[in-house]
């Protein structure tokens, strides 16, 4: 068993939390290589203290300067790097072989780039690096030699529920179509007259998954099932019309996998990130992961439902934007992360984030991507329309 040296990108978020629970519990197999964050100096200086990193990365070079007064004279040998460069330098550090890309939104896109061209096994987190630049990223993975692992819970069952050479053939698999399983989210049943005026604590208040504030508002919007078609898309290489959302407000059912014979696989357990962060470590052993057994007695019923386009309309959207290809996903993603910050910051209602993405996707033609260029000028053109359409400040 060779120890495996982890290079943490968004170490002081709630998947940075989960991936270094598991690691502490198997110090014989992890180590951590690097760890990086955007500011948060004081949490990295404490995860420093406990994990003694290499290297440890934060964009805000204010915050480095602080991480490095902190950890002077501590013992800690830990190197700090500072800005996005810096995190890319941590992104590709040699003699680590583990990269968990665990950044929220299009930041975390040229770091994972990064590691993906340094062939690093990418456990992938960051699902907006895939829905922007999934062509990109792919063919750089590829000619990098890296290996991608999901752990997006959804895309980590459809990883175990398919065959172990599914890569290499996907034809061959036998694979008719994937199911990824949905909660609803925390306004699944809320009548769709209150939704003008929730809150962002409304929205981030998940009945089963405790994660980021981003994400917890993109799963209220289901904008997050959306954006994990176009995640499926890239990963597993399967078109629109094999990728089928269906809502289960448990949370037990990570998601499944349908074959031409009639059998259908899925992978169960807790809701808890821990699980597909541990078997994407470990791949192919398997490790405690902290994770209590699932009790299915005591759970009872598993129910289903159709999601209800009309309570949530960035399913379709993000449907059409993977149709259309191109920078359409790229587009829809960047209104997206616009409208969202806003609304954490209360600028905008609960109800603005959808049409702000219909509207980018409406004004922007779709381009294909043959660079990243390409997708990044779309990013930037949708941020301005975006931020137009809902009458916010110019970014700095
Ligand atoms: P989070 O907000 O809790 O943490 C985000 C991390 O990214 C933090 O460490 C933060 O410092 C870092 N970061 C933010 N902006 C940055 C920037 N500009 N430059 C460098 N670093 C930056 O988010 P999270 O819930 O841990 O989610 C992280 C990613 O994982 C997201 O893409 C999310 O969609 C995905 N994901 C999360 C969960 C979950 O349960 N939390 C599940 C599936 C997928
Ligand atoms: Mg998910």
């Amino acid at each position: 068993m060779t120890r495996r040296r982890i290079i943490l990108l968004g170490a002081t978020g709630s998947i940075g939390d989960s991936t270094l629970d598991v690691i502490a519990r198997h110090p014989d197999r992890f180590g951590v290589a690097a760890l990086t964050a955007n500011g948060q100096w004081e949490k990295l200086a404490q995860l420093c203290l406990t994990h003694r990193p290499d290297v440890a990365a934060l964009s805000d070079p204010d915050a480095a300067r602080s991480l490095e007064r902190a950890l002077a004279g501590s013992g800690v040998s830990t190197r700090v790097l500072c800005g996005e460069a810096g995190i890319i330098e941590a992104a590709a550090l040699a003699g680590a072989d583990t990269v968990v890309a665990a950044i929220v939104g299009a930041a975390g896109l040229r770091p994972t780039l990064a590691a993906a061209g340094a062939g690093k096994r990418i456990l992938l987190a960051n699902k907006e690096a895939l829905v922007i630049g999934g062509a990109v990223f792919m063919a750089a993975a590829a000619q990098g030699g890296a290996t991608l692992l999901p752990i997006d819970s959804e895309h980590n069952a459809i990883f175990q529920c398919l065959p172990q050479d599914y890569a290499r053939n996907p034809g061959a698999s036998g694979v008719r179509r994937i199911v990824l399983t949905a909660s609803g989210g925390p306004f699944r049943t809320r009548p769709v007259a209150d939704l003008a005026t929730v809150t962002a604590d409304q929205a981030c208040a998940h009945p089963n998954w405790v994660m980021g504030r981003k994400i917890s508002v993109d799963s209220a919007t289901m904008m997050n099932k959306g954006l994990e078609m176009i995640e499926a898309h890239w990963l597993f290489g399967l078109s629109p019309e094999q990728i089928e959302i269906v809502v289960h407000p448990e949370s037990v059912i990570h998601s499944l996998v349908e074959y031409v014979d009639g059998s259908v696989l899925a992978q169960l357990g807790h809701p808890d990130m821990r699980t597909p962060i541990a078997q994407a470590l470990a791949f192919p052993d398997r490790v405690d992961a902290g994770v209590p057994a699932l009790d299915l007695v005591r759970q009872g019923t598993l129910t289903f439902e159709n999601p209800d386009h009309e309570r949530f309309p960035c399913i379709g959207l993000a449907a059409n934007a993977l149709r259309a290809g191109g920078t359409a996903p790229a587009v829809l993603n960047a209104a997206n992360e616009v409208a969202v910050a806003a609304f954490l910051a209360a600028r905008i209602r609960y109800t603005d984030i959808a049409p702000a993405c219909a509207e980018a996707l409406s004004r922007l033609p779709t381009r294909p991507v043959h660079a990243l260029e390409d997708a990044l000028a779309a990013d930037s053109e949708a941020r301005a329309v975006a931020r137009a359409w809902l009458r916010l400040p110019e970014a700095a």
